[in-house]
């Protein structure tokens, strides 16, 4: 059944990893996810490599990723974009913010930050000594978007309602940094819709992310998106899966196994003669079950 309260008939969604490491399950449920709620609504799917940060990038990483998912029989629409090649983009978008008055030099350290900020919920909150004092810009430099007092929410479609006061919770944020890279909250809103994704599905580890985004729409003037934010995947540790956790790769001598397993995390209920048949036909059966409010009824059991 189609979720009426979608607008179907543009539906754009996107997949978008970070080539740090091969896909592992956590990403995995991310690209699965984000594919069926896509696919279900006879929406496009994109695929964006997410390379910005040049230092973390592995070489080879993002070629494994794609080349995974073609194994598992995940196509997506249009040719793939890499952030690497669109800090014109980024660019663009840090000119206009500066334009509106919103941007300034920050030459602190983190250092510095930690010992004169009290804790936000991605790390300090950054207390504003280069708002308050402007300094010299001859400096390295870092650039900071300032926040105001608005207070952002949103409707989830999996978590329901969200709210945070950036100001509060995050402080004035870091669009580009001392080393010239563009920021993940940059880049991403401005990719999301210069390819006019109208839809996303993600890792519930970006939710904080979220209203840092929204309002950066808002000040870019885009259209704000659907969210809908997964539950995260966490090792018998209870951390997140990553490269940093030592993450296994996906195996694709067991790639029905792993997509069904997928699939069962994400609340839905497959049953085992998938586990049988052909890839073509895992995907066929979960298209049309593909049903996302069982996310959350799911998350809310675990
Ligand atoms: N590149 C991010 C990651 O791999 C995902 C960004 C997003 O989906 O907004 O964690
Ligand atoms: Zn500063």
């Amino acid at each position: 059944m189609i979720d009426s309260t979608l607008n179907v008939a543009q539906y754009c969604g996107r997949f978008a990893p970070s080539p740090t490491g091969p896909l592992h399950f956590g990403s995995l449920v991310a690209a699965v996810g984000s594919y069926l709620d896509a696919k279900h609504h006879r929406g496009k799917w994109l695929v964006r490599i997410e390379d910005i940060d040049t230092p973390r990038t592995l070489p080879g990483a993002a070629e494994t990723i794609l080349r995974t998912l073609e194994a598992l029989g995940m196509e997506w629409d249009e040719t793939v974009v890499y952030q690497s090649r669109r800090t014109h983009l980024y660019q663009e978008a840090l000119h206009e913010l500066a334009r509106q008055g919103f941007v300034y030099p920050c030459t602190c350290s983190r250092k510095e930050i930690a010992d004169s900020s009290i804790a936000g919920i991605g790390g300090p909150i950054y207390p504003g000594t280069c708002r308050r004092n402007p300094i010299a810009k001859d400096k390295a430099h870092a650039l900071r978007l300032c926040t105001n007092d608005e207070t952002i929410a949103f409707l989830d479609r999996a978590i329901g309602p969200y709210t945070q006061h950036p100001a509060r919770d995050v402080g004035d944020f870091v669009l580009r940094r001392a080393d010239g890279i563009y920021t993940y909250q940059l880049a991403v809103v401005v990719d999301d819709a210069e390819q006019r994704i109208t839809h996303i599905v993600r890792g519930a580890d970006l939710l904080d992310s979220t209203p840092r985004q929204i309002y950066l729409q808002h000040l870019l003037g885009y259209s704000i998106p659907q969210y809908m934010h997964l539950p995260v995947v966490t090792n018998a540790a209870g951390e997140k899966l990553s490269k940093q956790t030592n993450a296994a790769a996906i195996d694709l001598q067991q790639a029905l196994p792993q997509l069904v397993e997928a699939l069962r995390f994400l609340g839905q209920n497959p049953p085992p003669e998938l586990l049988q048949g052909k890839i073509a036909d895992f995907w066929l059966w979960s298209q049309q079950n593909w049903h996302a409010d069982w996310i959350a009824r799911d998350w809310i059991a675990r």
